[in-house]
C-alpha cells in the first residue's frame, strides 16, 4: 500500500490527514446496513432448514457484518440453515467443507483486507490452499469508488474462490457507499440460486416461525436523529498546535443506544465562506438552478455534495480543461503518489483556481460532485456512565493553502456551528468487533495516541460502571503534556484510585527527541508480554498510517523479546492474538 507522506510538522489530523492520504481514498463509511442482532439458529428451525448457507464477513467498521446478519435473517426466513461468521474465524479445514458460501467483504484502506479477514485470505492466497470443487459461492464486495483499489478484497476473494475451483452462483457486486440497496437486490436473486443449485429444485421451504425482527429506531444515515448539544468544549490548552473538542449530545426521546467501542455517524454541513466562494467562482448567485435538482445552487453546495475532497470526476474535468502542466503530467503518468502530493491540502476551489480563467458551468460542476456523507467519530463515552447522552473527542482540522484557510468538513462543522443548544443529526455505527472483554477480570492493554483515546475513555468508564476487577492499561501521548494532555483530571482521579491500573504517557515534542507510545511500550516490554500471557486483551485506535503501524512492530518486537521467540514464532502469537479477538483495533 503506498501511504502518502504527511510531513511530521504538518499540523493535520483527523480528516485532514485521511482528505491528504484519501483524496484517492474518499471516506470510510461506517454506516450500519440495518439490525444489530445476531442471528440465532434453534434446534426447531434446524430440522425444518435443509439447506445450508454459510456467510462468511470480513469487515472494519461492521458495515459487512451487518450485511452479513440482515443476509442470514432473509435467508433463515426463506428456509436456509444460515450460519454467520467472520472470516478469520473460520479455518481452512472447516471452509473446504462448506458447500454453499456467501462472503461480504469490505476494502479497508487502499486495497487492503479488513482486519479480521487478514488470516483468512492469508490462507487462501497460500499455495497449499485446499482445492473447493464441491463449493458454490457469491461476493458481495464493499468498497467507495473514491478509492484507486475500489472493492479489491472482494475482488481477490472472488478471483480465488474460481481459482480454487468453487463455483460462482451469481456475479459478484460490488457496493459503493449506498451499499445497501445494491446489496439486498443481489441477496435477492442470489438465495434462489443457492437453493436451487443445491439440490436441483427449490428445496428451503420459507421458516414458518421467523425470529422476531430486532426493536429498530429507524435513525440511520439517511434518517439521522437531530441531537440536541450539550456541551462543545476546548480540551486542548490555548497554546496547542491543535484544537481538540469535547462533544456531549443528548438522545432525547429517539430511543438511540449503543455500547462503548461503537461510533457515532454524524452528517455535517459545508462551511459557508468555501460554499459562498465556489459560488463567486463558478460566477453563479445563491439562488442559481441546477438542472435535475430541486435545491439552489448554495443549498445543495452547503448540504448535499461533496466539496472539501475533490471527487475523481472533477479532477479528470479539469485536468482535460485547465491546461495546467503538472497536473497533466502526474495525471498522464499515472502516478498516483504524484497525484496525492500534488493534491495535498488541496479543495474543490483550488482545483478551480489552478486556471482562472477556466469557466464551470453550475450544472456540469454539481453533476461532477459526491454525495456530501456522514464521518464517523468513535464515541467516548459508555452510556452506563452518561445515560441517555453520547460523547466525542474530535480534533478540530484547519491547514492553510495557497494563503487560504481550509476546514476540515465535519470536525470544524462541529467546532464552529454546534454550540449547546444546537441539533446535529446523528446515529449509531455499531462496532461489535470492538468490545472490551466480556470477562471482567480479563486484562486491558490500550494504545490511543491523540484523539485515539476516544474508546478508551469509553473503555475505562464501562469497565468502572460494571465493577470490572481486570488491569486497565493505557498508553496515551500527544505533542506536550502543558497543552495536550486531554482528560488529564478523569485519567488522574482513576489512577489515583487505582482503577486505571497503569497509565503511560508519551509527550513526542515535550524533548528534543521524539518519545511515541510505541517506545514506551518497548519500555515496558516485559509487563506488557507477562500480561498478554495472562491473557490481556491489546487495543489500537488512532492513526492508521502510521502509528497503528509502528505499534504493531513493536508489539512484534516485544513478543520476540520476551516471550524468546523467533521473528517467525512472534507472528505466530500475534496472529494467535488476532484469531483470540485479543488484538483489536479501531485505526483510520
Ligand atoms: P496524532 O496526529 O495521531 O498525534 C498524536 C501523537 O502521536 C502525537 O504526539 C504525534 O507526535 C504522535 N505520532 C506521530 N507519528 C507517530 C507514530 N508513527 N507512532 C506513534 N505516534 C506518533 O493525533 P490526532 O491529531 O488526535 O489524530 C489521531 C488520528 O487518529 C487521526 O488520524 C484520526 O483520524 C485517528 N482517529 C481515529 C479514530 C477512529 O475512529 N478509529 C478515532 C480517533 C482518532 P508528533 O505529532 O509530534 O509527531
Amino acid at each position: 500500500m503506498k501511504i502518502p507522506f504527511i510531513p511530521d510538522d504538518a499540523p493535520f489530523s483527523g480528516d485532514q490527514r485521511s482528505y491528504i492520504s484519501g483524496f484517492l481514498a474518499g471516506l470510510h463509511s461506517r454506516t450500519a446496513f440495518g439490525h444489530d442482532a445476531n442471528v440465532p439458529a434453534t434446534a426447531a428451525l434446524e430440522a425444518q432448514q435443509t439447506t445450508q448457507l454459510n456467510i462468511l464477513y470480513g469487515t472494519q467498521t461492521g458495515n459487512a457484518e451487518a450485511v452479513a446478519q440482515d443476509t442470514a435473517k432473509r435467508a433463515q426466513s426463506q428456509g436456509f440453515k444460515a450460519i454467520v461468521a467472520a472470516m478469520d474465524d473460520v479455518t481452512m479445514d472447516a471452509f473446504n467443507a462448506m458447500e454453499r458460501v456467501l462472503v461480504v467483504v469490505s476494502t479497508y484502506g487502499e486495497g487492503e483486507m479488513p482486519d479480521n479477514g487478514e488470516l483468512f485470505w492469508e490462507a487462501l492466497a497460500a499455495s497449499d490452499a485446499p482445492k473447493l470443487n464441491g463449493m458454490q459461492f457469491g461476493v458481495i464486495a464493499l468498497g467507495d469508488t473514491g478509492y484507486d483499489e475500489f472493492c479489491q478484497a472482494g475482488k481477490l476473494i472472488d478471483t480465488r474462490l474460481e481459482q480454487l475451483g468453487a463455483k460462482r452462483l451469481l456475479a459478484r457486486v460490488d457496493c459503493d457507499i449506498d451499499y445497501e440497496e445494491p446489496a439486498e437486490q443481489w441477496v435477492t436473486m442470489f438465495l434462489p440460486l443457492a437453493n436451487e443449485r443445491a439440490t436441483g429444485v427449490n428445496e428451503a421451504s420459507p421458516d414458518p416461525n421467523p425470529e422476531p425482527e430486532p426493536k429498530k429506531t429507524g435513525w440511520n444515515r439517511k434518517n439521522p436523529y437531530a441531537a440536541k448539544i450539550i456541551i462543545n468544549s476546548s480540551l486542548s490548552g490555548p497554546q496547542s498546535a491543535k484544537d481538540i473538542r469535547h462533544y456531549e449530545l443528548s438522545l432525547g426521546d429517539s430511543g438511540l443506544s449503543y455500547e462503548a467501542g461503537d461510533a457515532l455517524g454524524v452528517m455535517p454541513v459545508n462551511g459557508l465562506p468555501l460554499v459562498d466562494d465556489i459560488i463567486r467562482r463558478l460566477g453563479a448567485k445563491a439562488d442559481t438552478a441546477v438542472t435535475g435538482q430541486d435545491l439552489p445552487l448554495s443549498a445543495l453546495l452547503e448540504k448535499k455534495f461533496e466539496i472539501s475532497t475533490p471527487s475523481r470526476d472533477l479532477i479528470r474535468e479539469i485536468e482535460r480543461r485547465a491546461e495546467h502542466a503538472e497536473l497533466s503530467n502526474i495525471v498522464a503518468n499515472g502516478d498516483k503518489e504524484a497525484l496525492n502530493a500534488f493534491m495535498w491540502g488541496r479543495d474543490s476551489l483550488d482545483l478551480l483556481n489552478l486556471n482562472p480563467k477556466l469557466a464551470f458551468d453550475p450544472d456540469l460542476f454539481v453533476s461532477l460532485l459526491k454525495p456530501l456523507q456522514h464521518r464517523a467519530y468513535s464515541i467516548s463515552s459508555s452510556p452506563k456512565a452518561h445515560v441517555n447522552e453520547v460523547h466525542m473527542t474530535i480534533a478540530s482540522v484547519r491547514w492553510t493553502n495557497d494563503g487560504r484557510l481550509h476546514n476540515g468538513v465535519c470536525s470544524t462543522y462541529l467546532a464552529d456551528r454546534c454550540q449547546a443548544g444546537v441539533d446535529a443529526g446523528i446515529f449509531v455505527l455499531p462496532n461489535k468487533a470492538f468490545r472490551v472483554p466480556s470477562d471482567d477480570n480479563a486484562p486491558i492493554i490500550m494504545v490511543g495516541p491523540g484523539t485515539g483515546i476516544a474508546p478508551f475513555r469509553a473503555f475505562l468508564e464501562e469497565r468502572q460502571a460494571r465493577g470490572a476487577r481486570g488491569t486497565n492499561w493505557l498508553f496515551f501521548g500527544d505533542q506536550h503534556r502543558a497543552t495536550d494532555y486531554i482528560y488529564s483530571e478523569q485519567l488522574g482521579r482513576m489512577s489515583k484510585d487505582g482503577f486505571l491500573t497503569r497509565l503511560d504517557l508519551a509527550f513526542s515534542r515535550d524533548q528534543a527527541k521524539k518519545i511515541y507510545v510505541q517506545h514506551r511500550m518497548i519500555e515496558k516490554g516485559k509487563d506488557l508480554f507477562a500480561l498478554l500471557e495472562d491473557g490481556g486483551h491489546f487495543y489500537v485506535c488512532g492513526d492508521a498510517m502510521r502509528m497503528a503501524k509502528d505499534v504493531e512492530a513493536a508489539l512484534h518486537q516485544i513478543v520476540e523479546k520476551h516471550g524468546r521467540m523467533t521473528q517467525s514464532a512472534a507472528s505466530d502469537y500475534v496472529n494467535r492474538l488476532k484469531r483470540e479477538k485479543r488484538y483489536l483495533r479501531d485505526v483510520y
